[in-house]
């Protein structure tokens, strides 16, 4: 049997433990048909193989971004972007927005996304009265870099329908005037609240978006990836079926629920067609001292979540919230057992090594995001409180307990460049070269698995995906040099060269 496309003079790095290392890798119909040595080359070349010489480049497993947000990356890309590297204060904000009005009709909506309170000379939130000043006769929608906050101005509050009287959404915090009691503008975790009332971006911009996401996936090598959208539902679910048909997104999605999509799954069940379903994604998190779900109703959708057989995904970033996240999992565990679950916990920023245990024992997943490590580390050092900062992302201390802990960029959060996130695990630094807790580092070959093989394991798909052995999906990335084997500090500038999905070349560098 020949194979339709052979790479050979490679440095492959299988992630396959039989098989560590080899030189050749044959594809056949879209999936790994032998992998090999350069001189098994003739073996498996027929007429019409397709043979490329890598010249001694590394091949890995296509990277999967076990925890990213798709259709907010598509966003980003095609709003204005508002982040630190273009704003220095609320001044330079009042300035972008006042340019971006003058090419708008009256009264269209101004979204702009990646402002960062941490990096304003002024060091707090933009508020209402302070877009006002760019323009009061268009709305606005300035949305933080985290995605969890939001600033409308006044046009903006009226048009979604939020003034003094309007009480807080469940989960969400509209900030007030202390005072007077008037909304400040500034609205906390109302993104499916403002989702609702805030008329969609158009059709053609959004198709923009969903393909410059593609692609720039697609250039970091990427050829999974599983969103963690708490506003996937039914509705999502079919758009992504769509730019999947029509080849809008070209890598391999795994599409987590949000609470909504869960019931909507539950009284019909979805077509899945291309789509893998993921878990079902629940925030947890607390704001002004209060648990949000609080914890009698997070345990029922736990459990509900549990007999319905899917996995359970828990966003928990703070220390309580980590905390009350694995007790909850553990009491219903115990209650009704259930072999191979993979729950997960998504962030699990602040992790006690006797939680690690814990979640360990419990046969519990987490999914983290070491290059925050590198784009916050800065600011990680400055504000989380020095008990607490001793625990964060302890990526070392999870393995070493016995957790499986995959990775994911949580994209447009901070860029999605998976060899960030491993240079992160790597070196513990961050971009302005501060070191956060050395002690957690882990090897290269570790930060790589987190992205591939453990990656596919968070999602079932650890029989076909995550690492390059016969049988398997041929997705693979050419690194322009090996992770393992040059200097660290190297790491973040390797590049993906060429990007394979299912023996198909879809994307190279030029
Ligand atoms: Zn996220």
């Amino acid at each position: 049997m020949t194979a339709d496309l052979i790479l050979y003079n490679a440095s492959v790095l299988t992630l396959d433990a039989a098989h560590p290392r080899a030189q050749l890798v044959a594809i056949r119909d879209g999936k790994i048909f032998a992998v090999g040595e350069n001189e098994d080359l003739k073996e498996f070349k027929g007429l019409r193989t397709e043979v490329i010489d890598c010249q001694g480049r590394t091949i890995l497993p296509g990277f999967n971004d076990a925890h990213c947000h798709f259709v907010a990356l598509a966003k980003s890309l095609v709003n204005p972007n508002l982040g630190p590297t273009k704003v220095h204060s609320i001044f330079d904000i009042q300035r972008e927005i006042r340019e971006l009005a003058q090419n708008l009709s009256l009264g269209s909506w101004i979204r702009a996304d990646g402002y960062n309170e941490f990096y304003l000379a002024e060091n707090r939130h933009p508020t209402r009265w302070d877009l006002d000043k760019a323009t009061s006769s268009h709305p606005i929608k300035l949305t933080h870099r985290s995605g969890h906050a939001h600033v409308l101005n006044s046009l903006a509050l009226i048009l979604v329908g939020i003034s003094r009287e309007t009480p807080e959404p469940p989960g969400g915090i509209i900030e007030r005037d202390l005072e007077t009691g008037e909304p400040n503008g500034l609205l906390y975790d109302m993104g499916s609240f403002l989702a609702k009332r805030v008329p969609p971006l158009g059709d053609s911009e959004l198709s923009q978006g969903i393909k410059l996401a593609s692609q720039e996936l697609l250039s970091l090598g990427i050829t999974s990836i599983q969103d963690a959208s708490s506003e996937n539902d039914f509705q999502r679910w079919q758009m992504f079926q769509q730019w999947k048909e029509e080849g809008s997104i070209k890598c391999r999605v795994s599409l987590m629920l949000g609470l909504e999509g869960f019931n909507q799954y539950q009284a019909e069940r979805l077509a899945l067609g291309e789509i893998h379903l993921g878990g079902v994604k629940i925030i947890l998190q607390e704001t002004t001292g209060r648990l949000s779900p609080p914890r009698e109703e997070l345990k029922q959708i736990v459990r509900l979540i549990q007999q319905s057989h899917l996995q359970v995904a828990l966003h928990a970033v703070e220390e309580t919230t980590v905390e009350v996240a694995s007790s909850i999992l553990e009491h219903i565990l115990q209650d009704s057992p259930r072999t191979n679950h993979r729950h997960r916990i998504e962030h699990c920023s602040i992790c006690q090594p006797k939680i690690a245990k814990r979640l360990a024992s419990l046969g519990v997943m987490v999914v983290t995001q070491p290059a925050f490590i590198y784009y916050n580390g800065e600011r990680y050092l400055k504000t989380v409180p020095k008990r607490q900062l001793q625990h964060l992302y302890p990526i070392a201390t999870l393995l070493k307990a016995g957790v499986k802990v995959a990775a994911g960029s949580d994209c447009p959060v901070v860029p999605s460049n998976p060899l960030i996130g491993i240079y992160a695990a790597v070196s513990r630094k961050a971009e302005t070269g501060e070191v956060i807790l050395p002690e957690e580092r882990i090897p290269p070959l570790e930060a790589i698995r987190m992205y591939t093989d453990l990656a596919a394991y968070t999602s079932f798909e650890e029989a076909i995906k995550g690492s390059i052995a016969p049988g398997k999906l041929a997705d693979l990335v050419i690194l322009s040099d090996d992770p393992t084997k040059v200097s660290v500090e190297e790491i973040k500038d390797l590049e993906a060269e060429m990007t394979i999905i299912g023996g198909d070349i879809v994307w190279r560098k030029d």
